[in-house]
C-alpha cells in the first residue's frame, strides 16, 4: 500500500480530466491524472466523437460515390472490409490516445492507471495492476464523465442490442436495424449503418428527431433520413424486446396500435447516465440531482468544498468542448483567478448528412423568453459554392437583436456546418452587430459567404438573394 501527496488529482482522462490536467500543470501545479481505462481520452476518443466521425467520414465516402452518378461518374458496389475500416478506425485513436500520454509526460503529469475510489473529502483510494494506492489532494477535480443508458426492458444480455460503445465496433452490417431514439447519436450512427447497406429503421418517442435542432435547420437532415433509411417513425415507443432465434423481436407502441417486427441487430440510443456509482462519493459531501449528475455551481465547484466537478458529469450539454470549458474554468478557479461559467457560448453540432451547428440564441428560445429579434436568412440555393458540390440544401440563419443588431444566436444546416459554426460563436461571444458580419470580406466562392450574405439580408441587400425590404422583428409581444 502506497500513498502520495499532490496538490491537484483528476479523476477521469476524457476531454475534460486531461484538459483539466494539463492546464493546472501548466499553471505550476502537482498534478496526477487517475484514469481505470488502459487509454487515456475518454468516452470522446475511444468510444465517441472521434471513432464516430471517422466512421461518419468513410459513409460519406460511399454516399458521395453513391450520388456522383448524374455526375456521369459511377463506381462499383462498394466492397466493405470491416477489419480494415476497424483497423483504421483504431490506428487514429492509438495516434491521439498515445498523443495524450506525450503531452501528460511533457507537462510532468503524472497518469496512474486505476479505478478511482473516494475514502474521504481529501483521500482517492485507486486500484491499479498492482495494488492499492492512496492519493492525498488538495483538490479534486472530477471528470468521470457518462455512459450510454441502457432501460432494464431492453437490457436482455444479448449482444445483438448494442449501445453506441458497440455499434462503434462495427462488428457486422446487419441487414435490418432498429436504432431507438432520434437524438443525435441515433441519427449519426443511423447514418453510418445506412450508407454501409443496413435496412435502417429509426423510432423516436418525440414528435420529431434532433428535438433540440431549430425546425428550420432539422428539415434537410429529417428529409435525408427520409431518404437513406428504410423508415423514420416518430412518436413510437418501443415497449418490449425479446431474442427470437437470430433474431430481435421488438413491439412497438404506435398511438393505439401495437407492432411486432424482428431486427437482425437494434441500436438503443436514448440518452446517457452519469458515471458516479460506486466510486466512494458518499464518502464525501458531493451532492446530487434526482438524475445523478453532480451539482456544481458556476464555478465547477461540488457542495464539497474540496472536489470540482467538470463535464459530463456534471450534466448540462454533454458535449466535449463543454467539459474542457469546464476543466478551464475549474483550474483557474482553483489558482486563485476570476473564473465562472455563466454567458458562455456552447455551439452544438450534430454530424449527420447535412450537418446541423448551431450557437447561441435560437429563434425557439427568443419566442419562449418573448424576446423581438429579427431573423435573418441566407439559403444555400443561393450560394455557388453549395451548387458547385451538389448540395444547395443548406440554410444559414441569423438571430439578431433588432434594436442593437448584435447577433445573438447563428444557425446553420448544411455540409461542413460544424466548421463553419465557429465563426457565429465568435461573432456571438465578442458582441458582434450583423454589420460586422456583412461588412466582413469572405472568400469567394467558400460557404462562409452564407454568414456575410445572411447578414447583408439582415439590411435587405444580399448580393445573391432578393428581398424587397428588411424583415420585419419577430415575438415579443408584437401583433
Ligand atoms: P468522458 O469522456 O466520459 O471521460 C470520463 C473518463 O473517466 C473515462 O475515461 C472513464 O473511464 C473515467 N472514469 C470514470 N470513472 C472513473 C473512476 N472511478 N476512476 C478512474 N477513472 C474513471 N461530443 C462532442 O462534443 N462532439 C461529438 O461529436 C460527440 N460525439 C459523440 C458520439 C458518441 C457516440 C458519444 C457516445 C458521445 C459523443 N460526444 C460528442 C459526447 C462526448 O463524448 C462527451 O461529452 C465527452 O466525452 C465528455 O467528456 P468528459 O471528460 O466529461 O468524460
Amino acid at each position: 500500500m502506497e500513498s502520495v501527496k499532490t496538490e491537484i488529482v483528476v479523476v477521469g482522462a476524457g476531454p475534460g480530466g486531461y484538459a483539466a490536467a494539463f492546464y493546472a500543470a501548466d499553471l505550476g501545479k502537482k498534478v496526477i491524472l487517475v484514469e481505470r481505462d488502459e487509454r487515456l481520452g475518454g468516452v470522446c476518443l475511444n468510444r465517441g466523437c472521434i471513432p464516430s466521425k471517422a466512421l461518419l467520414h468513410a459513409a460519406h465516402t460511399i454516399t458521395a460515390a453513391r450520388e456522383s452518378e448524374h455526375r456521369g461518374i459511377t463506381f462499383g458496389t462498394p466492397a466493405i472490409d470491416l477489419t480494415k475500416l476497424r483497423a483504421w478506425k483504431e490506428s487514429i485513436l492509438t495516434r491521439l490516445s498515445g498523443g495524450i500520454v506525450q503531452l501528460a509526460k511533457l507537462r510532468g503529469v503524472q497518469v496512474i492507471h486505476g479505478r478511482g475510489y473516494f475514502e474521504d473529502s481529501k483521500t482517492l483510494r485507486v486500484e491499479t495492476g498492482q495494488g492499492q494506492q492512496f492519493i492525498q489532494y488538495d483538490q479534486a477535480i472530477l471528470a468521470i464523465g457518462s455512459k450510454p443508458a441502457l432501460p432494464k426492458a431492453f437490457d436482455l444480455g444479448n449482444p445483438r442490442i448494442m449501445t453506441s460503445t458497440e455499434a462503434l465496433e462495427v462488428e457486422e452490417i446487419p441487414e435490418n436495424l432498429l436504432v431507438i431514439g432520434g437524438g443525435y447519436i441515433g441519427m449519426e450512427l443511423g447514418t453510418v449503418y445506412a450508407a454501409m447497406g443496413s435496412k435502417v429503421v429509426l423510432v423516436e418517442a418525440l414528435d420529431s428527431v434532433l428535438a433540440g435542432a431549430d425546425p428550420d435547420l432539422a428539415r434537410p437532415v429529417v428529409a435525408y433520413a427520409h431518404r437513406a433509411f428504410k423508415e423514420v417513425r416518430l412518436n413510437t415507443k418501443v415497449s418490449k424486446m425479446s431474442t427470437v432465434g437470430k433474431h430481435i423481436q421488438v413491439e412497438f407502441a404506435m398511438g393505439n396500435q401495437k407492432v411486432v417486427e424482428l431486427y437482425d441487430r437494434v441500436l438503443v440510443a436514448v440518452g446517457r447516465s452519469p458515471n458516479a456509482e460506486d466510486m466512494g462519493l458518499e464518502n464525501t459531501r458531493v451532492s446530487f440531482d434526482d438524475r445523478g449528475f453532480i451539482h456544481v455551481n458556476e464555478k465547477q465547484q461540488t457542495t464539497d468544498p474540496a472536489i470540482y466537478a467538470i463535464g459530463d458529469i456534471a450534466g448540462g450539454v454533454l458535449l466535449a468542448h463543454k467539459a474542457t470549458k469546464e476543466a478551464r474554468i475549474a483550474v483557474e478557479v482553483i489558482v486563485g483567478e476570476e473564473s465562472v461559467f455563466t454567458d458562455v457560448t456552447i455551439p452544438a453540432v450534430v454530424f449527420t448528412d447535412p450537418e446541423v451547428a448551431w450557437c447561441g440564441l435560437t429563434e425557439a428560445e427568443a419566442k419562449a423568453k418573448g424576446m423581438v429579434v429579427q431573423v435573418a436568412k441566407f439559403p444555400w440555393s443561393a450560394s455557388g459554392r453549395a451548387l458547385s458540390f451538389d448540395r444547395p440544401d443548406g440554410l444559414t440563419k441569423l438571430i439578431v437583436d433588432p434594436d442593437t443588431e448584435r447577433v445573438l444566436g447563428v444557425g446553420i444546416v448544411g455540409t461542413g456546418a460544424g466548421e463553419l459554426i465557429s465563426e457565429g460563436a465568435l461573432a456571438v461571444e465578442m458582441g458582434a452587430t450583423a454589420k460586422d458580419l456583412a461588412l466582413t470580406v469572405h472568400p469567394h466562392p467558400t460557404l462562409s459567404e452564407t454568414i456575410m450574405e445572411a447578414a447583408e439580408a439582415f439590411y435587405g441587400h444580399a448580393t445573391h438573394t432578393w428581398a424587397r425590404k428588411k424583415q420585419a422583428p419577430v415575438g415579443g409581444n408584437q401583433s
